[in-house]
C-alpha cells in the first residue's frame, strides 16, 4: 500500500516554497498525498520562529499529534524549519513523540530516512507499516501543498540564510548565512514549474537582492531576471523581500527594462524613526529609504510599493511611533504589513527590556491599520474605470480570482474557465484590500499555450 505524507506548513513563502520541495522529493520516494493528517503515515511541520504567535500555533499542533500519535503509534512525526536551531534539545523534551527534526535546507535529512539511505532505518521511521484507524485529534487546517502543483503563480527560493543581523530577527540564527543557488538551477527549476503549469514565478530570498553574491560567477538578481525571462510560457517573474540597504540599482532597472518582471517592490522599512532604526540595527536612515522609494517610482512609475513594520518594540516612545505613522503617511505605501514586537529567543534584543506594554503595542498595531486602510482605500480607488492585465489563479466563493501586474487582489465573474490566463479585467468596484470587475465584451484572454493541470 502506498504510504502517505501531510505536511502543515506555518510562516512565510519561504517555507511554503521548502514544503513544496519537500512534497516533490516525497512523491519521488513513492509516497503520495494524504487529504488530512489522521489519514498520513508521515506527518510534516515546516515551522516558522519569527514571532511568537507562529511558535504557540505550532505548539499547539504537536499537542494534537501527541494525541495522534498515541492512538497510532506507527505515525511517523517530522518536524523542520526555523523553531529547529543547531540546539535543539528544549524543542525536543516539549515534544518526545518527534521522530526526526531537521533544520531549514536540510530536508534531505528527512528524505535520506524515508528512502533508508542515511545510515539505515531505525524501527520507529520504518514506513512499510500497514494502517490503523483515523483518528479526530487533528484539525486540518494546512495548505494541501499537492494542490499546489500546477497553479499559475509559484514560488522559487533562489537563496537562504541572511548576514545581516537586525537585532529583533532570529532568522540568521535558524537559517544561518547567505547561501544563493546557481542560476542554471534555478532555470532548470523555473522550466518544471511552467511544465506544471505555472505562469508566474515568484523568487524568494530574505534578502533577494543580495542574490548571487556567494556564488563563483558573482550573478546578481537582474541577471537572473534575465536568464528567466527567455522562458518560453514563463510570463511573469516577482521577487522578495527586498532590503533598503542592498537595493541595486541594477534591480531596479531591470524591473523598469524587462517586461516579464513585476513592478510591484517588497521593501521593509520595520520602524519611521532613525534612533529606532538604530536600535533594529537596520543599516539605514529614515532619509535614505525616502531616497530609495523615490528612486523607484522615478524609474518605475507605475511601481506599487509594500512595506513591513514592527510596532512596540523595546523603548519604543510615543514620539518614534510618530515617526512611523508620518512615514507611512508620506510615503502611501499600497500596503503594510505590520507586527507587534515580541521577543525571540537568542537575539539581541530578546537581553532588553520589552517594555511597551501589550495594549500601547495593540493600539499602535491598529493605528497603523486604520491609517493604511484609509491610504489603501484611496489608492485602489484610483484603479476604478481602468483595464488590468489579471492572472487567473483559482476561485474564491465562486468568482474568480487573480492578481495585477501590481499584485493588486482582483475578483471578477466570467464563465469560460481561465485559470492560468492573463484576462484584461475593467476595475467597476475598489476597495482598501481588493477590486472587483468585469471582462469587457469582446476581449478574449490569452491562449494557454500548455496544459493547466
Ligand atoms: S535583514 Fe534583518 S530582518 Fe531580514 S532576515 Fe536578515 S536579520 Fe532578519
Amino acid at each position: 500500500m502506498t504510504k502517505r505524507y501531510f505536511i502543515w506548513t506555518v510562516g512565510c513563502q519561504m517555507n511554503e516554497a521548502d514544503s513544496e520541495r519537500i512534497e516533490r522529493d516525497l512523491a519521488g520516494q513513492g509516497l503520495s498525498p494524504a487529504e488530512t493528517a489522521e489519514s498520513a503515515d508521515l506527518i510534516v511541520l515546516n515551522t516558522c520562529s519569527v514571532r511568537a504567535a507562529a511558535e504557540e500555533r505550532t505548539y499547539g499542533k504537536l499537542g494534537e499529534l501527541r494525541d495522534l500519535k498515541r492512538r497510532r503509534p506507527d505515525l511517523i512525526v517530522a518536524v523542520g524549519g526555523c523553531m529547529v536551531g543547531a540546539d535543539h534539545s528544549a524543542l525536543a523534551r516539549r515534544a518526545p513523540h518527534v521522530d526526526l527534526f531537521f533544520r531549514p535546507q536540510q530536508h534531505q535529512t528527512l528524505i535520506g530516512r524515508v528512502a533508508g539511505t542515511a545510515g539505515g532505518v531505525p524501527a520507529r521511521l520504518d514506513l512499510d507499516v500497514e494502517l490503523g484507524g483515523t483518528g479526530d485529534g487533528c484539525v486540518d487546517d494546512s495548505i494541501a501543498l499537492s494542490a499546489r502543483i500546477g497553479r499559475p503563480a509559484r514560488f522559487l527560493n533562489v537563496m537562504s540564510g541572511c548576514n545581516r543581523a537586525c537585532t529583533y530577527c532570529i532568522v540568521p540564527l535558524r537559517r544561518g548565512r547567505e547561501t544563493s543557488r546557481p542560476t542554471s538551477d534555478l532555470a532548470e527549476d523555473a522550466r518544471r514549474l511552467v511544465a506544471e503549469g505555472a505562469r508566474e514565478v515568484t523568487l524568494l530570498g530574505q534578502i533577494v537582492d543580495r542574490y548571487g553574491r556567494d556564488l563563483p560567477d558573482r550573478p546578481d538578481l537582474a541577471t537572473l531576471f534575465e536568464a528567466l525571462s527567455s522562458i518560453e510560457g514563463l510570463q511573469r517573474i516577482r521577487f522578495l523581500t527586498s532590503h533598503p540597504a542592498d537595493m541595486p540599482e541594477r534591480v531596479i532597472d531591470a524591473v523598469a527594462r524587462l517586461p516579464k518582471v513585476m513592478p510591484h517592490f517588497n521593501i521593509p522599512v520595520q520602524s519611521g524613526d532613525d534612533a529606532m532604526l538604530r536600535r533594529m540595527r537596520r543599516g539605514y536612515t529614515v532619509e535614505r529609504y525616502r531616497r530609495l522609494i523615490d528612486r523607484v517610482r522615478s524609474v518605475v512609475p507605475d511601481a506599487t510599493i509594500a512595506t513591513d513594520v514592527i510596532v512596540g518594540m523595546c523603548g519604543e516612545t510615543e514620539a518614534e511611533f510618530g515617526n512611523t505613522l508620518r512615514l507611512i503617511e508620506d510615503v502611501r505605501f499600497d500596503v503594510v504589513h505590520v507586527a507587534m514586537y515580541s521577543p525571540r529567543p537568542e537575539t539581541r534584543a530578546a537581553a532588553w527590556n520589552d517594555d511597551v506594554p501589550p495594549d500601547v503595542k495593540r493600539a499602535r498595531l491598529h493605528a497603523v491599520e486604520e491609517v493604511q486602510e484609509r491610504i489603501s482605500t484611496q489608492i485602489n480607488h484610483g484603479y476604478l474605470g481602468r483595464i488590468e492585465p489579471v492572472l487567473v489563479e483559482g476561485t474564491r466563493r465562486g468568482r474568480w480570482e487573480g492578481r495585477t501586474q501590481g499584485n493588486k487582489l482582483v475578483f471578477f465573474d466570467d464563465p469560460r474557465p481561465l485559470v492560468g490566463e492573463i484576462v484584461p479585467v475593467q476595475i467597476t468596484r475598489t476597495g482598501a484590500w481588493s477590486l472587483q470587475g468585469e471582462v469587457p465584451r469582446a476581449v478574449t484572454p490569452e491562449r494557454h499555450r500548455f496544459a493547466i493541470v
